[in-house]
């Protein structure tokens, strides 16, 4: 290897000898870690080709359409591939979900009447979903429309609360929403296994109910998705994983022909449904972006394994530990203090190949109750399959980590966060 002209090139990108070799011996350590990451990667990319094989993409596929966008081949085909590689019946997957919450608002909202319940068996739902549902008052909630809402937490080992989701099922029990990756929580991510185990008790109480699983930052980081385990729906946001950092905008909903159906009779119009819609000329993004997504996650997995080798070593708490199972691309570390986070920050904004002169200052975003900083250098707005970072300023001051289109600007990242720390004194190299 070319030692001597790799600590060059990466102090000229502001990382020192001491803080690469800590990577490298961090590398070391997880030759085995990465070899089963790449294999997940391997067998999904197999999974996606075959898809892609079977419905006979071709050049075609990728003209733009404009207008109503009827007779949009490229389209129907990309919905057939989703489908195909989520193991579901349909799929609708669009530039005019505009993000994760509008998809996950439109499987809730088309699939729920007044009157209906929806339970939460898993503890809360995702921030954004909130007002969606109506647990933070909002126009146009579906508390407003008269859909009724109900939540059983996890016990306090973070598992599921049988005894509690079975009282909590009722006649009016419409729907259930699982969210696969912890998001801002400290609970454990679910495998798809937790969630088919779940899913087969809950049906096993109520055959008909709804089962919709946020998917955000699980896609491909497993050989099997929800909608293989018994979901009804699937769902989640084109600029995280299946995007593959490429997707521009979009959103998608894979599950069952009936649940598809109507989520396409929400997002368009009752009797359009699934008929219309322009791709106004980026369906090359989503059909190769979901192509390389494997690859991509695999990148996001590594960066998250090495940030949490590397910061227990350093003594700080990381969720999930370097040695755990991953169900998603998120990596926590509790850094204790707001100098941390501030310096952990400005390390993945510093390594960003897109505003990488920019300091990140906490601000009070709007929906959180103390402020919040992020840290994100990407071609696309709010990108997070791209490297960047983000945490509320309060106790534990933990940051969550993840993305990295590629595995080494993942590490380089890192490495810069670690830099960062080592400069404002808060760890020694
Ligand atoms: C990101 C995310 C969402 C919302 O997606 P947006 O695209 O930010 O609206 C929902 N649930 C989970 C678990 C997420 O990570």
């Amino acid at each position: 290897m070319h030692k001597k002209e790799m600590y060059e090139i990466y102090e000229r990108l502001g990382i020192s000898r001491a803080a690469l070799d800590i990577g490298f011996d961090a590398e070391n350590a997880l030759v085995d870690r990465f070899r089963e990451i790449d294999e997940t990667a391997e067998y999904n990319q197999a999974k996606i080709l075959r898809a892609m094989q079977k419905n006979r993409v071709n050049a075609a596929c990728f003209a733009a359409t404009t207008g109503y966008g009827y007779n949009d081949m490229g389209r129907e085909i990309l919905e057939k591939v989703y489908a195909d590689c989520f193991g579901s019946e349909a799929a609708l997957v669009r530039p005019q979900i505009t993000c994760g919450t509008h998809a996950l608002a439109i499987a809730l909202s088309a699939n729920l009447l007044p009157g209906d319940e929806l339970l939460c068996p898993a503890g809360g739902p995702y921030d954004t979903l909130e007002e969606v549902i109506g647990i933070r008052p909002s126009p146009c909630s579906l508390k407003e429309y008269g859909v009724r809402y109900r939540q059983v937490e996890l016990k306090e080992d973070g598992t599921f609360d049988l005894d509690a989701i079975r009282s909590a099922i009722n006649e009016k029990t419409k729907m259930v929403e699982i969210q696969r990756s912890k998001g801002y929580k400290t609970r454990p991510s679910f495998s798809v296994s937790q969630i088919g185990d779940l899913i087969s008790f809950i049906r096993s109480i109520k055959p008909d109910i709804i089962c919709m699983v946020d998917n955000c930052y699980g896609e491909f980081t497993e050989i099997t998705e929800p909608t293989q385990v018994g979901a009804d729906m699937a769902v989640g946001s084109l600029i995280k994983n299946p995007g593959g950092g490429l997707a521009p905008c979009g959103g998608y909903i894979c599950g069952t022909k009936e649940c598809v159906d109507r989520c396409a009779y929400r997002l368009s119009a009752p009797g359009l449904g699934q008929e219309v819609g322009a791709n106004l000329g980026i369906l090359t993004s989503l059909y190769q972006g979901l192509f390389i997504s494997p690859q991509v996650v695999a990148g996001a997995l590594k960066g998250a394994v090495f940030a949490a080798h590397i910061y227990e070593k350093l003594g700080f708490r990381t969720v999930p530990s370097s040695a755990e199972k991953r169900h998603d691309i998120i990596q926590a570390v509790e850094l204790g203090s707001p100098e941390a986070m501030k310096a952990f920050c400005l390390g993945i904004q510093s390594a960003a190949p897109v505003d990488s002169y920019a300091a990140p200052e906490p601000w009070a975003m709007p929906g959180y109750d103390s402020e919040v900083i992020m840290a994100a250098g990407t071609f696309i707005q709010g990108s997070s399959i791209e490297l960047s970072a983000d945490g509320p300023m309060r106790e534990p001051y933990a940051v969550y980590f993840q993305g990295g289109l590629t595995w080494h600007s993942a590490k380089t990242g890192i490495l810069m966060s670690v830099q960062k720390l080592a400069d404002a004194g808060i760890v020694k190299l």
